[in-house]
């Protein structure tokens, strides 16, 4: 290997003739994932800036102009008896003891912290990235949860159950069954689809007035002077529904589950809902033929 003659060689190196011009970080990989560079876009400003007086000993930006050894962390330190501008890694700045002051520290410290976080996140990344994979292989081996999961993704749990097996590459046994009930359940009702949704609440507005609605349900119950049939009522009103709760009409005969009546009766709403109320004294009450 031919003898250095230049400045810069470790035996003729005099840090005190050098000033620290700029700290930078190279690209690295972490567990495969690239890391962002800190102020590499300096370093191809000051080379075509420079030229020949910019790293004249080795070209490459990662190996230190005085040791040869290849870094990530370097620094560009112009030596101002000639102007020239070398690269060298940061340990050995300090191991040849280059005087930087506390600009220079601080500088290195904000790199330091760029490339720590550049490696945190590399590492999250390659570790979701991971789990990604995993969670694919996954479903891959359960063919039944990979159909479970994509019926029952309308539903909020099974969208919470896929993100944690996207997250962790996995989901427990009792997870894939609650899938799986969630999945059903979710297949059903895509069966069904004539079955009617809620109606919207409706305000009650009238205090005697003819009502027409369907009876969604009813109840015996006992008080002091016997047993009473009491209803619930859907009433149909402006394209919202309100439902009222009372004492069967009498005068109608046979079973009211389901259908739908007409009466007249009294209507107050609940005080702490309006779109429910209580009806008392129904008259003239009739079943409607429905249109099939
Ligand atoms: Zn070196």
């Amino acid at each position: 290997m031919a003898t250095r003659t230049d400045p810069h060689s470790p035996s003729a190196i005099r840090p005190e003739d050098y000033r620290c011009v700029l700290v930078f970080g190279l690209a690295r990989l972490v567990d495969g994932w690239p890391t962002p560079s800190y102020n590499v876009d300096r370093i191809v400003e000051l080379r075509a800036q420079l030229g020949r007086k910019f790293s004249p000993i080795h070209s490459a930006t990662n190996q230190c102009d005085i040791c040869g050894a290849s870094f990530l962390d370097g620094e560009v330190w112009k030596h101002e008896p000639t102007g020239e501008h070398i690269t060298i890694g940061t340990t050995c700045a300090d191991k040849y003891n280059f005087l930087s002051n506390e600009d220079v520290q601080r500088e290195r410290r904000e790199r330091n912290l760029f490339v720590q976080h550049g490696i945190a996140t590399g590492k999250y990344r390659a570790e979701r990235r991971a789990s990604k994979i995993a969670a694919r292989n996954f479903v891959r081996e359960n063919p039944a949860l990979r159909a479970d999961l994509i019926d029952g993704k309308g539903h909020h749990i099974v969208a919470d159950i896929t993100a944690k097996l996207i997250k962790w590459g996995s989901i427990s046994p009792r997870q894939i069954d609650l899938v799986h009930k969630l999945a059903n359940e979710e297949r059903e009702k895509k069966a069904n689809p004539e079955l009617p949704p809620a109606p919207i609440p409706a305000d009650i507005v009238d205090v005697r007035t003819t009502i027409t609605g369907r009876v969604l349900g009813t109840k015996l119950v006992d008080h002091d002077f016997g047993t009473s049939l009491k209803i619930l009522v859907e009433v149909p009103v402006n394209g919202g529904a309100f439902k009222l709760w009372g004492t069967c009409p009498s005068s109608l005969d046979g079973p009211v589950r389901g259908k739908t009546i007409r009466f007249a009766a009294r209507v107050q709403a609940s005080r702490d809902d309006k779109h429910f109320g209580f009806f008392s004294r129904p008259t003239k009450a009739s079943f409607v033929e429905e249109v099939a």
